[in-house]
């Protein structure tokens, strides 16, 4: 069995007004692997791509650490801490932040709800509908969409208030990506005049950080511009995919083998995404069911638990000495349409 653990910010201080970012301390990180590591062994990419070339199979209770985004942050609180334990784990970047030193679309919105209190985000939200900026959202006066998007949010986002959490959806699943991107580049730019390019290389990781963690065995992509590629044409995933590989590739000297969907639902990697992956040369990738992996068929959809559902995150559900007996069997593969 085969359990991802993923991660995202990790910062000493949370320190912002308001829930925007989420993420955890370098010592909850640091105790959290020591929690795992009584109980399984730890693998890398390398390990996984022996297990998948039929070399040698991987421990029976293995995990394997993954933290999402290119975070800059990831690279100077939990790499030192990786390192010193003797913990593989895989970086998944996102190519457009650091090629174009952009803040992606994902963490300006999470920047502007960090800044701004929710209300007034859903507020702007509603106005723009109204106005007919985007007309989609005044869709959102009909009760039971308003219904069912707010079901599927609380599922989604399950740490998250409602409103937040709805908020949350409708901006990564239910907008338009130009009309998200207009209304939050807006909001963006209006907290922080003409400093996107120094956000930007504050929050993401460098090239020559990329290179070691790359000449380590510990790169994977995350996309380019961390687009749910599910919903994309298969012509806007190969571009997605492929401008990141070859990205990574240009600046490393290594084309990855590995990918983390962006957002990670099952609507978020629907076909033909991961046929297209594999065309492009990933091997492997990480969805965001809640679960573990008895196997590694299908390897382009690997289950993966946030770092919160495990012993030691703060709403663990299984404890550490049954996780392995407990831990529902991945299903997405199984799935007619994603199989
Ligand atoms: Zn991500």
């Amino acid at each position: 069995m085969l359990i991802g653990v993923n991660y995202h910010y990790i910062r000493p201080w949370y320190d912002e007004p308001y829930p925007g970012i989420h993420g955890i301390t370098p010592e909850v990180f640091e105790h959290q692997l020591k929690l795992l590591g009584r109980v399984g062994h730890f693998v890398g990419a390398a390990e996984i791509g022996e297990a998948l070339a039929g070399v040698r199979p991987l421990p029976d209770r293995a995990f394997v650490v993954t933290l999402d985004d290119g975070l800059r942050e990831q690279y100077e609180h939990a790499w030192p801490i990786l390192r010193r334990l003797g913990v593989p784990a895989i970086f998944f970047v996102n190519t457009a932040a650091i090629a174009e030193r952009r803040v992606l679309g994902v963490h300006k919105i999470h920047l502007v709800r960090a800044w701004q209190p929710p209300e007034k985000l859903l507020e702007r939200l509603g106005q723009s509908g109204r106005s007919g900026n985007g007309g989609q959202m005044g869709a959102l006066s009909d009760v039971s969409l308003i219904e069912s998007i707010r079901r599927r949010a609380a599922a989604h986002y399950n740490y998250d208030d409602p409103e937040t959490a709805c908020l949350k959806y409708l901006l990564n699943f239910v907008l338009e990506p130009a009309v998200r991107d207009r209304l939050i580049t807006e909001c963006f730019e209006e907290m922080n005049p003409g400093a996107e390019s120094e956000i930007s290389q504050r929050l993401y990781m460098s090239g020559e950080e990329l290179r070691i963690l790359s000449d380590m065995g510990c790169l994977g992509s995350h996309g380019d511009d961390h687009l749910p590629l599910g919903l994309l044409t298969p012509v806007e995933v190969q571009r997605e995919i492929e401008r990141s590989v070859e990205r990574i590739e240009a600046w490393t000297g290594r084309r990855p083998e590995a990918l983390s969907y962006p957002y990670g639902s099952a609507e978020a990697c629907a076909p033909p995404v991961s046929g297209i992956a594999t065309d492009l040369g990933i091997r492997f990738a990480f969805t965001v069911e809640r679960a573990g992996n008895p196997d590694l068929r299908a390897p382009l959809h690997l289950a993966r638990c946030d770092c919160n559902d495990l012993p030691g995150g703060k709403a663990a559900c299984w404890e550490a000495d049954r996780l392995f007996e407990e831990i529902p069997r991945r299903e997405w593969y199984l799935d007619e349409h994603v199989a």
